[in-house]
């Protein structure tokens, strides 16, 4: 069994999972423990522990450490992205690519532990001098989904720790073998005890552990809106501070002087690759009068010709749904689409293939209105909607109306629209002739609206949650 990792331990729990491989059900990939309310105090115990020790290490040794775990995902990329492939289903490339991110940022955030920076400041009182520096916050304790199951927590824990902060860190139940793979590589990286947690468990016990205890001094969520919404309410009453990176419901435009193929080159990735299970992912395709049928029609021909399948198969573009509780939400919302009265022109059915999976054909509604709930609510599955709008102003008024605000793209030739989409799509990342996921590591990641709630993650930005300021008066 493969145990949760709690003051450099590896400790046992009563209860564990058999974790099945979604592209083929009869497939065990491992089994993982589920811990309880016990291992998350106990683990919040040693970060509390260890947090002013680590506060105070030097930064050479954060940096080794962090640019060690960044060397081993690289070099075992190929083997733990078929594992990540394995658990989730999203395609070996992509599980690869992956791995092959999370290696990156570490190596980013090893860097960044050594440009901690502060200022000197004059006072505009005589004889005092001004400091301004950043410190740790303490114990973090992140939560994570099962869509990027490697590299969510990678861009958490690594600026966490890069800023001497102690963590822990508990991944999705749905996904924890990656997590745990990334936790062992950690547990061999040099780290004091107690630095680095992994307690794996339901997000009701070990999640809610985690976000009510006040040893756990930030919180850094991704998944949903509803618990996003409920862990804001839970930090509130605390006054933790609190990063939430929730749902979307991304819109990309295509403009009547867009590149066609490009276009649907666009479309057909943001909205089905890693079958459609990225929060980035567009879900509303808005499409302008003078290219709306040419352009329906090759999507419509492209998504027919997607290769649904295993996902260590190599020719397959589409991997399964990464679990039953989703299909069932994907389903759910293709029957709802249809109530609404919205025209399902491809996809949407099982196929049937040699193994037993999760498997669900990339769908596209025609016809779509913007109002539709599938057009409204993150369905977070290969399920795309395709929207009719009279002109570009038209087209930017649809993309802006939702509740969301994660991402947006929109695919023109004109410098003039491009330009002006780039000014007025209202969301946290615009892309131009670009899909809407698929993002670096070196930028910020965030969105406006009901998408994300405090600072951004990634890149240099990623300091901003796990640091504090100090502002030092000195009389000399
Ligand atoms: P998803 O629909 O992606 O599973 P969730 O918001 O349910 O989204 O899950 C994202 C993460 O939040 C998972 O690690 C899950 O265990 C955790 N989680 C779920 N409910 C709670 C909760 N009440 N408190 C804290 N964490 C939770």
């Amino acid at each position: 069994m493969h145990t949760n990792l709690i003051n450099g331990e590896w400790v046992d729990a009563s209860e564990a999972q058999e974790l099945r491989n979604p592209s083929d059900l009869d497939e065990v990939v491992g089994v993982y423990a589920i811990g309880n309310r016990e291992h998350a105090d106990t683990a919040i115990s040693a970060a509390r522990h260890a947090a002013r020790g680590w506060a105070r290490s030097g930064i050479q040794l954060r940096c080794d450490a962090l640019d060690t775990i960044g060397t081993e995902l690289l070099v075992r990329r190929e083997e733990l992205g078929a594992l990540l492939s394995r658990e989730e289903g999203k395609t070996l490339a992509e599980g690869i690519g992956e791995f092959t991110r999370a290696g990156h940022i570490f190596k980013f955030h090893a860097q960044q532990a050594l440009r901690a920076q502060g200022e000197l400041v004059p006072s505009v009182r005589p004889g005092l001098h001004v400091e301004v520096t950043r410190e740790p916050v303490g114990v973090a304790g992140l939560i994570t989904p099962w869509n990027f199951p490697v590299a969510i927590p990678a861009w958490k824990i690594a600026p966490a720790l890069a800023c001497g902060n102690t963590v822990v860190f508990k991944p999705a139940e749905f996904a924890p073998a990656s997590a745990w793979a990334l936790a062992e590589i950690i547990h061999r990286s040099g780290l004091p005890a107690g630095v680095f947690n992994l307690v794996m468990g339901r997000g009701q016990e070990v999640g809610r552990a985690i976000a009510e205890d006040p040893r756990v001094n930030a919180l850094s969520f991704t998944g949903s809106a509803a618990t996003g919404q409920r862990l804001a309410v839970t930090a509130a009453h605390q006054l933790k501070r609190v990063q939430l990176e929730m749902g979307g419901k991304n819109p990309l435009v295509v403009l009547d002087d867009a590149d066609l193929q490009q276009a649907v080159d666009c479309a057909v990735q943001s909205a089905f690759f890693s079958t459609g299970q990225r929060c980035t992912a567009a879900s509303r395709l808005i499409v302008t009068a003078g290219i709306y049928a040419r352009f329906r029609d090759a999507l419509l021909e492209r998504t027919r010709s997607l290769r649904v399948g295993h996902a260590l198969v190599k020719t397959t573009q589409i991997g399964p749904v990464a679990n039953a509780a989703q299909l069932d939400t994907n389903l759910r919302y293709l029957d709802i689409g249809r109530q609404e009265g919205a025209s399902l022109a491809c996809g949407g059915d099982r196929p049937t293939l040699p193994t037993r999976g999760h498997y669900l054909s990339p769908a596209v509604f025609v016809d779509c209105d913007n109002a539709m709930r599938i057009c409204q609510e993150e369905i977070f599955g290969p399920v795309a909607a395709l929207i009719h709008a009279r002109d570009a102003e038209h087209a930017l008024e649809l993309a802006n109306a939702t509740a969301f605000g994660l991402s947006a793209g929109v695919c023109t030739s004109s410098l003039h629209l491009a330009q002006h989409f780039k000014r007025e799509l209202r969301a946290g990342m615009v892309m131009v002739n670009a899909p809407t996921a698929g993002v670096d590591y070196h930028v910020p990641f965030g969105g406006t609206l009901g998408s994300s709630f405090g600072p951004r993650e990634q890149g240099t930005h990623a300091r901003e949650f796990f640091t504090q300021t100090k502002t030092t008066y000195v009389n000399a």
